[in-house]
């Protein structure tokens, strides 16, 4: 059962994030998250990058379940099927990725609260409408646009998940300098990965057709399309033969 405080809570905590994203979106344009190569002073303690993703990840994984579970559509095949999509990305991202990455660095703590506070959002109102908010027809699994967006999703997660590969394998263990990550998509473009995150959080909003999912994906560009253009400039200066016509996220494009 859902209460009508509930449903007006979850649509606020919604509109909220898509309230957010562009203030956010414009703040990152100018201040770019201080991980990872965008590292600076300032910023107070860091802990180890691995325990970082670990720690801040782990809610959309294990909340996620959770408040999954609590639902009374938990067994019904398309909330399944929307919760198997989600856990096929943050499984990955929060228990595989972590361990595969050449981490030397630290990452500062506030931004690991941050972006676990932001998980915890995130998980409740996600996992909220999929196995209880919402309601799905026995149908819609057929429906076009779970078909399209769970599609958009897997292509998504696959360019993600290649693209991450290729930057770790430009280390070897204990190696923590950049090179210029060449091939595939890397051709066209500085940041296939943030592009395949944005295909797989449109991709699973219009499977869910959920004002949460696509809040979630509008807060995804808001923080991956500043800092695909600040990785961009951030190549260009670093590397004086960093091919010019190089876009940050869309080939031709930006
Ligand atoms: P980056 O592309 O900055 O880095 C990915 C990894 O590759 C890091 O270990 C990085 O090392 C290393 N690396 C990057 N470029 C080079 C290079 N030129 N030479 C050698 N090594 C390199 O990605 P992020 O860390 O920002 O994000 C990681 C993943 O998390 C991505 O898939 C992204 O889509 C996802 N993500 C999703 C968000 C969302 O809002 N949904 C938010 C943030 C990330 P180092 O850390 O030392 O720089």
């Amino acid at each position: 059962m859902s209460t009508i405080a509930e449903i007006d809570l979850h649509l606020w905590l919604a509109l909220l994030m898509i309230g957010v994203a562009p203030p956010v979106f414009v703040f990152l344009l100018f201040r770019t998250a201080p991980y990872g190569r965008h590292e600076r002073r300032g910023f107070g303690m860091g802990i180890p990058g691995r325990v970082g993703w670990v720690v801040m990840e782990s809610p959309a994984v294990l909340l996620f379940a959770a408040i999954y579970f609590l639902g009374d559509h938990r067994f019904q095949t398309a909330p399944l099927a929307l919760l198997f999509l989600w856990q096929l990305h943050y499984v990955q991202r929060t228990f595989v990725y972590p361990f595969r990455i050449r981490a030397g660095r630290t990452m500062p703590l506030l931004i690991v609260l941050s972006a676990l506070l932001f998980n915890v959002w995130n998980a409740y109102i996600n996992a909220r409408f999929i196995s209880q908010l919402g309601s799905y027809s026995e149908g819609w699994l057929a429906d076009p646009r779970f078909v399209a967006g769970t599609a958009l999703f897997l292509v998504g997660w696959g360019i993600n998940l290649r693209a991450d590969s290729i930057l770790i394998a430009l280390r070897r263990p204990g190696e923590r300098g950049y090179s210029i990550p060449r091939g595939w998509f890397y051709d066209r473009i500085c940041c296939p990965n943030y592009l395949g995150e944005m295909l797989e959080w449109f991709g699973f909003a219009l499977a869910a057709w959920s004002l949460a999912g696509l809040a979630f994906a509008l807060f995804t560009v808001a923080n991956l399309a500043p800092r695909a253009l600040a990785n961009r400039r951030w190549y260009l200066e670093t590397f004086p033969d960093f091919p010019r016509e190089r876009k940050a996220l869309i080939p031709y494009v930006i």
